[in-house]
């Protein structure tokens, strides 16, 4: 632990923020608010593309489009993979000319005709409307291969790209400036590297000259133990092995074959705090909640993932409290579902600051932010 001795009693997780966050967090007048670490995601970033020498990095837009984030990751990546026309439209204006994987299912005729880099088509249906477009188009097929993905937090299987039959539909289709680049994966997420470089064995092990093999390197939002604190600077849990899943990578790939990943959550998770601030701490049945300004409106990450946020307590308050007990932690929606985290042993008051970290990815982007029409969050950005 390296935080001042004053602003560790309260923390779940030896969740270590930052000095710059901590600091700029009690800074901060308006709560709730977000706060982007930009240094730190541009390090980050730097060291991901300095372990996968050989290979192509873009990134998935749909973990968090903040263009200011983009800004940062834009020169550490060959290219953004973006899900929709609105994706396409917002990367486009900020990157003129930057390469754009164009993915996604269900993609309309109008987005059929976007320009791209690669589109990744999902089916042989959509692979005939492409050609029906008459436009020039550089094609991976997104192939579903059945492949066993154990311990997977969520697995793309589904209705998600093609399975063999689906492929052998479409092979003979390809003609004229419509052509076949070779395959994409996206078969799971909350992978860590040696699952990630199985799948890779067998996806690579195809006679196309290029393969995508996706994203979904796996993020912990747990405390890590400390004999395991090595693997991560944060305090949090491991981080992804992108040093050994590199040199995975360039030990798989076959001379002249061209290989891409588009991670998402991996690249942006880390770098975004949600910070608020204690309106009522309470007893109800023996449970004590503390509920805080905001919500699972700005933050759903815990609500969708079904998981405690990992939070930092900065005791800045002098109202009633509890002290060392479970506490839940509970926004200001008037539902059940609205749970930051659960049971957490900590000291909090009211008029405390809850600092909630790896709040950068799937995040405010995926909230629903206008139930009940509390205020938005603000926004602010740590250059370092
Ligand atoms: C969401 C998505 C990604 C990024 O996944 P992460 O788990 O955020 O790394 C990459 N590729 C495709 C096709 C996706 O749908």
């Amino acid at each position: 632990m390296n935080a001042p001795a004053e602003f560790v009693p309260a923390v779940f997780v030896p969740a270590v923020l930052a000095p710059a966050v901590r600091e700029a967090a009690l800074r901060l007048g308006d709560v709730p608010a977000y706060l982007y670490d930009l240094a730190a995601l541009d390090a980050h970033a730097a060291s991901v593309r300095r372990a996968l020498p050989g290979v192509e990095l873009y990134y998935a837009v749909k973990a968090n489009p903040d263009p200011e984030l983009l800004r940062v990751l834009e020169p550490h990546v060959d290219g953004f993979e973006v899900s929709s026309a609105g994706e396409h439209a917002h990367v486009a204006a900020l990157f003129p000319g930057k390469p754009l994987a164009l993915a996604g299912p269900g993609k309309t005729d109008a987005e059929l005709r976007l320009p791209h880099h690669r589109i990744h088509v999902e089916s042989p249906n959509e692979l005939r409307r492409l050609l029906a477009t008459g436009l020039a188009a550089d094609v991976l097929l997104r192939i579903n291969p059945g492949l066993p993905v154990e311990g997977a937090a969520l697995t793309m299987s589904g209705p998600f790209g093609m399975d063999e039959e689906g492929v052998a539909e479409c092979l003979p289709l390809f003609s004229g400036r419509v052509r076949l680049r070779g395959l994409h994966a996206h078969l799971a997420s909350g992978l860590d590297a040696p699952q990630l470089l199985r799948l890779a064995e067998r996806l690579l092990d195809t006679p196309h000259d290029e393969v995508n093999l996706g994203g979904g390197m796996a993020v912990s939002y747990s405390a890590s133990s400390p004999a395991s604190s090595s693997a991560s600077s944060s305090g949090l849990g491991p981080v992804f092995d992108w040093a050994g899943y590199g040199r995975g990578l360039a030990g798989l790939r076959r001379a002249g074959q061209r290989v891409r990943i588009e991670p998402g959550r991996a690249l942006t998770a880390y770098c975004g705090s949600y910070v608020t601030r204690v309106v009522d701490v309470k007893r109800v049945r023996g449970e004590v909640f503390a509920i805080v300004r905001g919500g699972t409106h700005h933050l759903r990450t815990p609500a969708a993932k079904g998981h405690d946020q990992p939070f930092a307590v900065l005791p800045t308050g002098d109202g009633p409290g509890a002290e060392g007990e479970p506490v839940t932690f509970v926004g200001q929606l008037c539902t059940p579902k609205d749970v930051f985290a659960r049971k957490i042993v900590t000291s909090v008051r009211v008029g405390d600051t809850v600092v909630f970290a790896m709040a950068g990815a799937y995040a405010w982007n995926i909230s629903h932010h206008d139930f009940l029409m509390h205020p938005h969050p603000g926004f602010h950005y740590l250059r370092g």
